[in-house]
């Protein structure tokens, strides 16, 4: 096994980075059990550098990991049920959760990860599937090309950039809309998203009205349990040990979990609890020295630029213009080049600046 640069890394092919290889680990059903969320925190220290990550699409990356670690590794993470049999399987299993489902979207997240283990599908890498059959979709704002949600008593399947459903019967209706989405040239080169098909004006089928969207989750109680926050999604493994034991954990491509059955947590290193809390309104990449491509350390300076964002405002750091910590438009980028940050006023990593080169001393003041 060696690990791949520029790969979206799975468990059993991880990625070179610039503090070794990123293990990507992606729990089935979004959900964690005290004795795996234990066992990930330990795996994280004895494996890699005790870094772990809940990425924007509710996995958990470790950071650090060896040739030489990787195997004893993934035997831990296969012993606690969190590996798939092969790369073909883990890659092709890319699946957001609502966290305020019920039994009936436990069973259906299973049911549809089955269906996926058996089709012969070659998605792109980024292609993925949102089990979002909460009292009202909460996902839609996040990263899937395939969508299920719930319409009153009802199911119904919708493709992404859709207006409209069609009726939802089985996850094999799920399976079909993704050979819809290859059989119509939706992929090209390992590469092709939904929405970019939907946008030519190639549609399926779909007369059902698609469900309002709830309002955006934040860190706080909520029906079923508590919800807290990480800032940029980095988890402490002892605050993972910790939340662990107070409940059963889901997870949420927000870099928030939700501990089930909790009515509030105690302070606990990096855990934000409070939606005012302006560490929630910060977003960086891993940056330097983890990222090899990065121009300059992101989160340390998105970390002291926090007073200094506008109420409501979106802060982005990027090492470099591909803009992996948050691939989608802010208030305000700051993207790092060999020269200094460039600032960019609501748009995404790559596109045009206002201001060029700028050192990070300046930056406060134009903000
Ligand atoms: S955006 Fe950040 S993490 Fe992604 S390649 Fe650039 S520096 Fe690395």
């Amino acid at each position: 096994m060696s690990g791949v640069k520029g790969w979206c890394p799975g468990a059993l092919r991880p990625m070179e980075s610039g503090d070794g290889w990123v293990v990507r680990i992606k729990p089935h059903g979004a959900k964690l059990s005290r004795t795996q969320a234990t066992g990930i925190a330990d795996a994280a220290q004895t494996y890699g550098n005790g870094l772990i990550d809940l990425t924007g699409r509710g996995n958990l990356q470790l950071r650090g990991v060896t040739p030489d670690s990787h195997t004893p590794l993934i035997a831990d993470l296969r012993a606690l049920d969190l590996v798939d049999p092969d790369i073909a399987t883990e890659t092709r299993r890319n699946i957001i959760v609502t966290p305020f489902g019920d039994g009936t979207t436990d069973g259906l997240v299973h049911d549809l990860e089955a269906a996926l283990a058996n089709s012969t599908l070659t998605l792109p890498a980024k292609f993925g599937f949102a089990v979002d059959t909460g009292p009202a979709p909460v996902l839609t704002d996040d990263p899937a090309d395939i969508r299920i949600e719930r319409l009153g008593d009802t199911l119904v399947l919708r493709a992404d950039g859709m207006m409209f459903a069609s009726a939802f019967h089985a996850p094999e209706d799920a399976i079909a809309l993704a050979g819809w989405f290859l059989a119509k040239g939706g992929a090209s080169g390992g590469r092709g998203r939904m929405a970019a098909l939907i946008a030519k004006g190639v549609r399926p089928v779909a007369d059902i009205a698609a469900p309002a969207p709830a309002r955006a989750a934040t860190p706080g109680a909520v029906a079923d349990g508590f919800l807290a926050g990480f800032e940029f999604g980095q988890i402490p493994p002892d605050t993972l040990r910790r939340l662990g034991r107070l409940g059963p954990l889901r997870l949420t491509p927000w870099r928030m979990l939700l501990v089930q059955g909790a009515g509030c947590l105690p302070a606990m290193d990096g855990l934000i609890l409070t939606a005012d809390d302006p560490r929630l309104r910060l977003r960086a990449c891993t940056g330097a020295p983890g990222c090899t491509q990065a121009h300059a350390a992101t989160r340390s300076v998105a970390h002291g630029l926090a007073p200094f964002v506008p109420d409501g405002a979106v802060l982005h750091v990027s090492g470099c213009a591909k803009g992996c910590g948050w691939p989608r438009k802010a208030d305000i980028t700051l993207t790092a080049t060999p020269q200094g940050f460039d600032l960019i006023r609501h748009g995404c990593a790559h596109d045009a600046p206002v201001l060029r080169g700028l050192h990070s001393d300046q930056l406060p003041k134009v903000l």
